[in-house]
Order: structure tokens, then C-alpha cells, then sequence
């Protein structure tokens, strides 16, 4: 399987890290490796001083497609769930410099923590989604899919464009603004509609 994940979707979170706003979806891969679940700790890589939680609605693929139309992308997705999209923020930016790929940025181990996943139906309109995430018991990230820059339908259909889908593969669908650093120590929740569905710590 593999991990799909879209940048910059969100116009706040672009601004944050003073990048521009993408008129293109910024599509990047995490391997498989970089998959944590059941909400393992997370532990803090030696490599990088400077790790960043971002949050995302984090959707699950159930069958192989290419060219997928807009109108038929909710009949891909089989389980809509939380993840966090670790970035070693100072070798990305070192990378972004360079104009070099964000790779070892984005998925080294562990880089992916991923929540269980709950059934499409009960998210009838993939566009009216909130999530949060918290880090020690203090609100850090609230995201809305409404305002996403690139919609899931759009998302789906483009990737696809370039890209075969299949069973199990994930797509990571961007951050909201209020990203940061995290420290050892650190309690990690995210909550998709109320629902907490992450809950791990940095060690
Ligand atoms: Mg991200």
C-alpha cells in the first residue's frame, strides 16, 4: 500500500509556513513504513530538531481505479479517519532551499500515525467535516473540510489522473493552520466530529 498525501490545501495553514497558494494540488508519498497504528508511541527521531504535528482527515482507498470522475469518487473510500502528517520541518526546509524532494522529510519511520477508520456513512457530506487535534489537553489545530482548498472529489480525481489507486492505500488531505513543534513528553489527541480517534505520546 501506499500513502498519498496532498500540501498546502488549506489557505491558513499555507500562510503559517509562508508558502504561496498552491493552484495545483502539491501531491507527495510516504512508504508504507512510515504507518503507525493503534496509537503506538511515537518516538521522537534523532535526526531532527525540529519534528511538526500536522493533522489531517486521512481517507482509506477500497478498490484499484485510475481516472476516477469526481461524481463517482465517494464509491473509492471505504473508511474516513485521522492521521498525523510528522514532518521534520528543518530537513524540509533545508530540502525547500535546495529545491530538493521532501522524502526523508516526510516518510522516515513512524511518520505516519494513523487512527482506526470509521464507515463513509456516517460522513455524508465529505465538505462539512470537523476535526481537531490537541497536544497536552490544549486545542492546537481545528479543521473544517469546507475549507479546503482542493475538495476530496477534486483531489481524488486528479491524483488519479497520474496515479492508479488501490485497496488499502491512504490519502493524507492536508493540515489546517496551528501546526508545531513536539517535544518528548508530549500527549498527542485528535478527534474526527467529537470523536477522539488519536491519543498517543511522544517518547
Ligand atoms: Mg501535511
Amino acid at each position: 500500500m501506499k500513502i498519498i498525501c496532498v500540501g498546502r490545501n488549506y489557505v491558513e495553514h499555507a500562510k503559517e509556513l509562508s508558502n504561496p497558494i498552491p493552484k495545483k494540488p502539491l501531491i507527495f508519498f510516504k512508504p508504507d513504513t512510515s504507518v503507525l497504528r493503534n496509537n503506538k508511541d511515537f518516538y521522537h527521531p534523532e535526526f531532527s530538531e525540529n519534528i511538526h504535528y500536522e493533522c489531517e482527515l486521512v481517507l482509506r482507498i477500497s478498490r484499484e481505479g485510475k481516472f476516477i470522475e469526481e461524481k463517482f469518487v465517494d464509491s473509492y473510500i471505504d473508511g474516513i479517519g485521522l492521521g498525523i502528517d510528522f514532518t521534520a520541518r528543518d530537513i524540509q526546509s533545508e530540502a525547500k532551499k535546495k529545491g530538493h524532494p521532501w522524502t526523508l522529510a516526510k516518510g522516515f519511520n513512524d511518520a505516519a500515525p494513523v487512527s482506526e477508520f470509521l464507515p463513509p456513512e456516517e460522513f455524508p457530506d465529505l465538505g462539512n467535516v470537523n476535526f481537531t487535534c490537541s497536544i497536552n489537553g490544549e486545542q492546537r489545530q481545528k479543521g473544517h473540510t469546507g475549507d479546503m482548498i482542493f475538495a476530496v472529489p477534486y483531489l481524488i480525481s486528479y491524483i488519479t489522473q497520474f496515479i492508479t489507486i488501490k485497496k488499502g492505500d491512504l490519502i493524507f488531505t492536508g493540515t489546517p493552520e496551528g501546526v508545531g513543534q513536539v517535544h518528548v513528553g508530549d500527549h498527542i489527541e485528535a478527534s474526527l466530529e467529537g470523536k477522539k480517534l488519536l491519543d498517543f505520546h511522544v517518547k
